[in-house]
């Protein structure tokens, strides 16, 4: 993998740069702003690597899921707004870099290549929503082959995608020389070692709603963990898989026959009680109108004890539906087990899970990842269509 810091000369280089901009946006009035700009900041060590060696920066990037549609609430806009106002104020250049934004209508056209042309060295833009066309997750080869012919170079800084297969990120690597981010090289750096040689051990933690990213590692991590412990909508499809009723709670049709297929009673563990909306119940004791919101205390209490041992933790996916504090016992209980937890090396990933960690305390051995689903597969030892090994 090559750094930024491994481009020779930068000067007037046009630089694509993508970069996580996926942050949340709070409506205030009329307006979106950003509401939690942490993904911005770590993006300032590598923009301002680049802008201080002269390069003319193009940043590109997508929010949430628009579908290929143009979704003014979707706009990157205020992101772009925000990126300049902080990266002014932690950094002290010259004069104020302006960062300009370039619609939809103009990006990849003629005016967006004259926008770059038109950029002094040390300039940045930043293009629209690049999932505003649908060719973006489409991995469209053209669309990649318009993108790269705004730059020299293509630097990745966006950890957290690296496992989507999209023309921003992977068929882009066909049309110019790849770099990647500080952050990258950081994250990947990091997991490498835990990859390599966990301690054992290992304990590997899944929950939260999007079963699709994560159902399909547990079967690439049955070799490395000791046991995986299993809470949120992708319990809930397990116990479905199981025949188990469930009743109206959330999981994941498609997923079903993928999980029967997987499941490993041996490793495989999951809740044996559950919080419903009404109380608390035993697995077997769910009717067709209980909704599952999260793991019980006979659960948390097992799964907090096969956490007391493990010399590696990996989690991924809140318990239950923790943001309504009656269903955020589960997801603090393992937090706390886990700030507390003698184990060598913790790995957190996820934004949601990162959302329910927020308060609580962790010690040097935690490290928090950008990612969710790009961290589990490159820990599972999947391939990552945003990453470009050197061969
Ligand atoms: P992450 O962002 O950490 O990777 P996900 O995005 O997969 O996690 O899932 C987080 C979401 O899952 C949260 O909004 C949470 O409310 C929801 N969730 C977890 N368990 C349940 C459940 N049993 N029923 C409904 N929603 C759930
Ligand atoms: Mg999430």
């Amino acid at each position: 993998m090559k750094s930024v810091k491994d481009i020779g000369k930068l000067k007037n280089k046009s630089v694509l740069l993508r970069a996580d901009l996926d942050v949340p946006l709070k409506k205030i009035g009329r307006q979106f702003k950003v509401d939690d700009d942490a993904r911005l900041k770590d993006l300032l060590p590598t923009l301002t690597y680049l802008l201080a060696k002269q390069a003319k920066v193009i940043l590109i990037g997508h929010l949430d899921r628009p579908q290929g549609k143009e979704v003014k609430s979707k706009s990157l806009k205020p992101v772009c707004y925000h990126l300049e106002k902080i990266l002014n104020q932690t950094y002290a250049f010259k004069s104020k870099k302006h960062i300009q934004f370039i619609p939809i209508e103009r990006y990849i056209g003629s005016a967006a290549l004259k926008a770059v042309e038109n950029l002094p060295a040390g300039g940045v833009v930043m293009l629209e929503n690049l999932r505003f066309s649908d060719r973006e997750e489409k991995n469209c080869k053209r669309f990649a082959k318009k993108l790269s012919s705004l730059g020299d170079i293509y630097v990745n800084n966006s950890f957290s995608t690296l496992h989507r297969k999209h023309a921003s990120l992977s068929a882009i690597q066909s049309y110019l020389p790849v770099y990647y981010g500080l952050d990258v090289i950081q994250e990947i750096a990091h997991l490498q070692a835990i990859k390599q040689k966990p301690a054992k051990p290992l304990v590997l933690i899944l929950g939260g709603a999007k079963v699709n990213t994560k159902l399909p590692v547990i079967k690439s991590f049955l070799n490395k963990a000791d046991c995986v412990l299993v809470g949120g909508a992708l319990a809930n499809t397990f116990l479905k898989s199981l025949n188990f009723e469930i009743g109206r709670s959330l999981f994941d049709e498609s997923r079903i026959q993928h999980a029967r297929k997987i499941f490993n009673v041996n490793k495989i563990i999951l809740p044996v009680d559950v919080v419903t909306q009404k109380d608390i119940k035993k697995v077997d004791q769910i009717n067709k109108n209980d909704k599952i919101f999260d793991i019980g205390p006979t659960t948390v209490k097992m799964f907090t004890d096969k956490l007391k041992s493990a010399k590696t933790i990996i989690w991924n996916g809140p318990m239950g539906k923790f943001e309504e504090k009656k269903y955020a016992h589960g997801t603090y209980a393992l937090a706390r087990a886990i700030s507390k937890s003698q184990a060598k090396n913790i790995t957190i990933g996820g934004g949601d899970t990162h959302e329910a960690i927020k308060n609580e305390s962790y010690k040097k051995n935690v490290f928090i990842s950008s990612g969710g689903g790009a961290m589990l597969e490159y820990l599972a030892g999947n391939p990552l269509p945003g990453l470009k090994i050197k061969s």
